[in-house]
């Protein structure tokens, strides 16, 4: 899932880093890039207007940021967004305070509701919680059975209609009620009293398409099971549909979390990124295969960075943004342009830059002194730990004024810093050589 939409979004931000400062056209070329990769994964039109519209207001009106270049603040806000759209902080399962906790599942036949169940009910005895699953699904055929088999692939109770039919005997009584989804339901709160399940997940019947006489059904159980949480469960792969089923179970039962099924299918995933946005109800977990293991609790950051790709540059740019410091920036930068820079400030910036991670991942994602890139290029780790070494082995006096660095006092910093006269001779060069093209280079962007 994603996969397209992924690479169109790559490739559609990616024309922007080799560029140094963005226009409005830059902009407006780019927000018509990811306007097209999210309607072709079948993002909901309206979901996708209002996006567009905030990516080019805050791109557009973006401040100048010390820490990252243009692309990169395009990219920060694309994922913002798109973390915001996918409902911001992870939605966390609200418990009763007082047991049972009741979570009723609703949707289309074929959502995955069934499935679900025993996914949820895994994860919940895996957290400590003694769940007990309730079979009113009465309508499909072999509804029933099937809870019973994914409870008992998962180890807990299931509550069901007709004699002899829960993983642990707790069978509820045949005769009056059965057949009767709401009757079913109510015994089932009173069994889990009873037996001290803090948890109950309800499974109800759904149908192929949206009807009246299910939704009916849905809003009994619900007034009559008072759940904690109706979780609406909606299959991934159905594309535009998805809005509209949503929309039909707000207003027909009314949901306060989704579960987005089938996340493992190759279909363009629209439905996920439209869902919460449409609804106004958080997305709480997402399943993505047909194994009761696979499935976890949803969180907006980690999808966002995926459908991104990018999520090792999204780590940079976080990284980039605490380890800048505007201060030592600002002076690195007065000195720049006076052609003043010491051997102590390119220290300084080569620390500040190494608090980011290994040098190999930053080139080109460099903050405030991004013109050392070039230099930087050129070294490794290792390397770097030998230049540091180096300057830290001359006085105050020679990092200040490099120029005083004579023959015989690049014998003793090579002798005290443990490497080659060449090495200091290097290192001297390569800084005034840089110092002279930055105070060039400062010159013509008139910083
Ligand atoms: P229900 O009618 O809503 O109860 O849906 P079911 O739980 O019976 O699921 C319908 C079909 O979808 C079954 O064949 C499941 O194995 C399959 N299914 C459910 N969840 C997933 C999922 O996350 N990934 C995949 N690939 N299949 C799933």
């Amino acid at each position: 899932m994603f996969d397209t939409l992924s690479d169109r979004l790559t490739a559609a931000l990616q024309t922007l880093t080799r560029k140094g400062k963005l226009s409005d056209a830059d902009i407006d070329a780019t927000a018509r890039e990811i306007r097209i990769a999210l309607l072709e994964a079948d993002v909901a039109l309206g979901v996708v207007k209002t996006f567009i519209a905030r990516i080019k207001e805050r791109a557009k009106g973006a401040e100048v940021s010390q820490a990252l270049n243009p692309a990169q603040q395009v990219i920060k806000i694309v994922n913002e967004e798109l973390v915001g759209i996918l409902g911001g902080e992870t939605r966390r399962l609200s418990l009763a305070k007082t047991p049972p906790t009741v979570i009723m599942l609703a949707g289309l036949q074929g959502a995955g509701k069934t499935t679900l169940a025993g996914k949820l009910a895994l994860w919940l005895k895996k957290q400590g919680h003694a769940p007990m699953l309730v079979a009113c699904d009465l309508q499909r055929p072999n509804a029933v059975t099937q809870l019973q088999v994914v409870g008992e692939r998962a180890g807990v109770t299931v509550f069901a209609p007709h004699p002899g039919a829960t993983a642990t005997g707790a069978s509820a009584q045949p005769g009056n009620g059965v057949g009767d989804p709401v009757d079913v339901a109510r015994r089932a709160i009173a069994e889990a009293k009873h037996a001290q399940h803090d948890v109950v997940v309800v499974d109800t019947a759904g149908r192929l398409g949206v009807d009246e006489e299910l939704m009916k059904q849905a809003a009994d159980i619900r007034d009559a099971v008072e759940p904690d949480e109706v979780l609406f469960v909606v299959d991934a792969m159905i594309g535009q549909d998805a809005v509209t089923t949503a929309e039909a179970f707000r207003d027909g039962v009314g949901f306060t979390g989704v579960v987005l099924t089938k996340l493992d299918g190759d279909a363009r995933g629209g439905a996920a990124l439209s869902v919460r946005e449409v609804t106004g109800q958080p997305i709480l977990f997402a399943s993505n295969g047909e194994k009761l293991e696979d499935f976890d609790t949803f969180h907006p950051d980690r999808m966002a960075s995926r459908i991104l790709g990018m999520g090792d540059v999204l780590t940079l740019i976080e990284h980039a943004e605490q380890a800048f410091d505007q201060q030592q920036a600002e002076k690195a930068a007065e000195k720049l342009s006076s052609g003043q820079l010491t051997l102590e400030d390119f220290l300084e910036q080569m620390l500040a830059v190494r608090k980011m991670g290994p040098i190999g991942n930053l080139l080109g994602m460099l903050p405030g002194a991004g013109q050392m890139k070039d230099q930087l290029a050129q070294v490794d780790d290792k390397h770097l730990d030998r230049l540091q070494a180096i300057i830290r082995g001359m006085t105050p006096a020679e990092r200040a004024d490099p120029k005083m660095i004579n023959g015989s006092r690049r014998l003793r910093i090579a002798n005290g810093s443990g490497v080659t006269v060449r090495e200091v001779n290097d290192l001297v060069n390569r800084f005034f050589e840089a110092r002279k093209m930055m105070a060039q280079m400062a010159g013509r962007f008139g910083f």
